[in-house]
């Protein structure tokens, strides 16, 4: 049962399609202040909740969002974390589902919503998407539960209707309203009429009264081998044995294939040598890594390669750059990527 009450959000504004407009020099579309995106949703008005607002200077298209940046966000809910009773984060499109998955490993013991949501078409635009997006994510932000706990107290993704498990969304349209997907996670929430609350797909804290624990350290020394018929033997060393990534993300094939030949086993096992981290995320959007299906998968297994299960390229990257980011230990990394910390994997 919901409880109808005040609730206080505040707006995070990084930038993105949602707050930009044309420039007419240059006819490509860049980012404006938040004044006036408020003044292009006046319906935010309407709400009960008190909703304030941070800024971030520069606003950036997401194609430049650094780590750095997360860290700020982390930092902001960090110390805001008392005064607010939820978080909305406008955020371009492009990295969110990078943004959102690894924003949910910074933050654990979460007991309110950080809820991240953007637009395919501007705010001012007569057609946006923005505006439902918005008032929506506020509004998702804001519910509660009987008890006074927020009914989503998760990092999740607003778009089109749907309320997607932050850690378990990719981006799979670059143009139609439907931007995102979480294939391997029932959605957290649909908006229709009434926003209807999968509750028993939402994770809860195990203790609500405890301050979550906001976890800043990330090690970003993680490269991706996206596999295709045709790759080279030269191209595969150079990404798996190179000496600045400490782990490599093998994007295979199906069930977690990848080819048998000689020369590719034995890079493999140059790479375990070298003591790489290496995950076994599949190519395809939905569906699990299983090693033991197939011998071109089982040769990964024996040489050491962690299995990224059901979780996304997105969500195994945020989680090695948090884990990595909280230990030096390549072993205590591999076996923590066996656990399910966010719910980004299904085990
Ligand atoms: N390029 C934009 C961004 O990701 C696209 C968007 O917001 O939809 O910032």
């Amino acid at each position: 049962m919901m409880k109808q009450e005040r609730s206080s959000i505040l707006l995070i504004y990084t930038g993105g399609t949602i707050g930009m407009k044309e420039d007419p020099f240059e006819q490509t579309l860049k980012p404006f202040d938040f004044s006036q995106i408020l003044a292009e949703v006046p319906e935010l008005g309407k709400f009960a909740h008190k909703i304030d607002s941070y800024t971030f200077t520069p606003l950036i298209d997401s194609s430049d969002v650094e780590p750095a940046l997360w860290v700020s966000i982390a930092e902001l809910i960090e110390d805001r974390y008392d005064e607010y009773d939820g978080f909305v984060i406008l955020h371009g499109t492009d990295t969110m589902a990078y943004s959102a998955s690894v924003l949910s490993f910074m933050i654990e013991g979460l007991t309110k919503p950080v809820i991240f949501t953007g637009s395919q078409l501007p705010i001012g635009s007569p057609r946006t998407d923005g505006k439902e997006n918005l008032i929506s994510s506020v509004e998702i932000a804001a519910a509660k539960d009987e008890e006074g706990h927020a009914i989503v107290p998760e990092v999740c993704i607003f778009f089109d209707n749907m309320l997607m498990r932050g850690n378990r969304t990719t981006k799979i349209n670059s143009d139609n309203f439907r931007a995102f997907r979480s294939e391997n996670y029932p959605l957290l929430a649909e908006a229709g009429i009434n926003i209807r609350y999968n509750s028993s797909a939402i994770i809860r804290p195990k203790e609500w009264e405890k301050t979550p624990i906001f976890h800043k350290e990330l090690d970003t020394r993680v490269s991706i081998l996206k596999l295709h018929p045709g790759i080279t033997p030269q191209v595969v060393e150079h990404i798996l044995c190179g000496k600045e990534s400490r782990a490599v993300i093998l994007e295979t094939y199906g069930a977690g294939n990848a080819p048998s030949k000689k020369w590719f086993l034995n890079l493999i096992h140059k790479a375990a040598e070298m003591d790489k981290i290496l995950v076994n995320v599949t190519q395809c959007l939905a569906g699990s890594v299983n090693m033991d299906i197939y011998a071109t998968g089982k040769c990964l297994k024996d040489e050491g390669v962690c299995s990224g299960y059901d979780g996304t390229s997105e969500g195994v990257l945020g989680k090695l750059f948090h884990l990595m980011g909280n230990s030096d230990d390549n072993d205590i990394v591999k076996s923590r990527l066996e656990d399910n910390l966010r719910g980004e994997i299904s085990k």
